[in-house]
């Protein structure tokens, strides 16, 4: 088979199920994808060199900017915004061969867990249509799911890319802080954002890691570490080892599998963790006290920084401009229509958290517990490999069931936001399936690495799966 020929099949299913998915915000032009599939086709035939992500299929959320189609965060604020540029991690992928299919729906600049947030449309759960696929990259997570593309990319600023590869049974990769450039990357809070990964398996996850990693002069927060070859490890593996993880220690933490996690959630991360013992990991429970204040930590910090970095909409520099007599009502208008009202609450609360006389009470304090958090995190991952938890605390639930009361969708984010916190890398795979839909919904399970690790996810991510 030619590229030309799967990215047919491809376009062809996106088609078929786009009008019941709603995964995508923008699909490239057939002609434009086909184009750069046959150049592709000739280019092997004539024996010229590839890239290594040669005809693959890419969606590409759309908070990551892309030269040549909107980008639009989900906000009606840059509803006709093109940028200019690529994103660097969108330009490497471009260079690996990879293919841009279109941008997916996400919650209005990163803000929510089930996509509903978006100014534009929700998506449904391509396991059950009247559930939520997660959020906020719930379009990359359902594509990547229904097969309308072979991989995509998130971002994950406390669990975005996670929770939705949870919701729709697909692999999520959450990397390092720092590990990719974030370098036109919507900020929604930027000492937590990092963009993120969707596969079906857990090496595919790897090869895109592998393409948009590393250095870019254009974030000063991206790392100089060199970026190890995640694929040679796959071929390393000795796949006729009975006992391939032998000597791995596994550490269950404790918080994560008490009250308020659905049983049916607990049972499958349970028998996760028996699959990893038979593999050879020595398995040992772990206690993370401060694990439940990450959730009022993050959500502080999250809205704290990104009231702050949504003061660039002014109405001037981008997107929408409601014209008006002076200046002032001109921002204030043009700011006024453009936001969702979950994106104007958590303007104001964020506001709130940083003002005098608040900001030691709330922002300072919250900074100190990510402190806590982060010491936490590293001695526990001192004494173990890697750290287990679900991914979220239920399946995917209904579309409308949490809409209207946002303390419970920022209750789900628990299992995801501490890892933001501390700056880690995490993988999530999925781990089984409770009844519901029409053959069932899957459950996830998460893997949390030291920093810089995820070569090491990645080896026992595969082996488990
Ligand atoms: N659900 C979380 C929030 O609303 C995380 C979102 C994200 O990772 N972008 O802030």
């Amino acid at each position: 088979t030619s590229a030309v020929d799967i990215a047919k099949s491809f376009l062809d299913r996106l088609r078929r199920t786009e009008p019941h998915l709603n995964s995508f915000l923008h699909v490239s032009p057939d002609e434009a994808i086909l184009k750069q599939a046959e150049e592709l086709d000739n280019k092997i035939k004539n024996n010229d060199a590839v890239g290594p992500l040669a005809g693959v299929l890419v969606g590409v959320k759309d908070n990551i900017c892309t030269y040549d189609m909107p980008s639009t965060a989900g906000s009606r604020l840059l509803e006709n915004y093109w940028p200019p540029f690529d994103a660097t991690a969108v330009r490497k992928l471009r260079e690996s061969g990879a293919i841009v299919v279109g941008k997916t729906n996400l919650d209005e600049f990163g803000m929510g867990s089930t996509t509903e947030g978006s100014g534009y449309q929700v998506t449904a759960n391509p396991w059950d249509l009247s559930r939520v696929p997660g959020g906020s990259s719930g379009g990359s997570a359902a594509a990547v799911s229904a097969r309308q593309c072979m991989v995509a990319l998130g971002s994950d600023t406390g669990g975005s890319v996670r929770q939705p590869a949870s919701f729709c049974g697909v692999v999520g990769l959450k990397p390092t802080y720092g590990r990719v450039s974030r370098y036109g990357l919507v900020a929604y809070a930027s000492s937590l954002d990092v963009i993120g990964c969707f596969g079906s398996s857990v090496a595919d996850a790897g090869i895109l890691l592998n393409s948009i990693s590393g250095h870019d002069k254009f974030d000063a927060t991206s790392s100089k570490r060199e970026v190890p070859d995640y694929q040679s490890q796959f071929v390393a593996i000795d796949y006729l080892e009975s006992k391939p993880l032998k000597g791995l220690r596994v550490g269950v933490i404790r918080e994560t599998l008490e009250n308020g996690v659905d049983s049916e959630v607990i049972s499958s991360v349970r028998s996760a963790v028996s699959h990893l013992e038979e593999l050879g990991c020595s398995v040992m429970e772990v206690s993370l006290p401060s694990f439940s204040l990450g959730l009022p930590a993050y959500y502080i910090l999250a809205l704290s920084e990104s009231s702050s970095n949504l003061s660039r909409y002014d109405g001037v520099r981008y997107g929408k401009q409601v014209p008006g007599d002076e200046l002032n009502s001109l921002y204030g208008d043009s700011r006024a229509q453009g936001f969702g009202s979950e994106v104007k609450m958590r303007i104001l609360m964020g506001t709130y958290a940083l003002s005098a006389g608040y900001y030691d009470a709330y922002y300072k304090r919250a900074q100190q517990v990510r402190t806590i958090i982060r010491n936490s995190f590293k001695e526990a991952l001192d004494k173990n490999d890697i750290l287990i938890s679900p991914a979220a605390p239920s399946v995917a639930y209904k579309i409308g069931e949490k809409k209207n009361d946002p303390l419970a969708m920022y209750a789900g984010d628990i299992m995801t936001v501490n890892v933001n916190l501390a700056g880690l890398p995490a993988l999530v795979l999925p781990c089984g399936f409770v009844e519901g839909g029409a053959g069932g919904l899957p459950v996830g399970f998460q893997m949390i690495g030291a920093a810089f690790d995820e070569e090491k996810l990645l080896k026992i991510g595969h082996i488990f799966e």
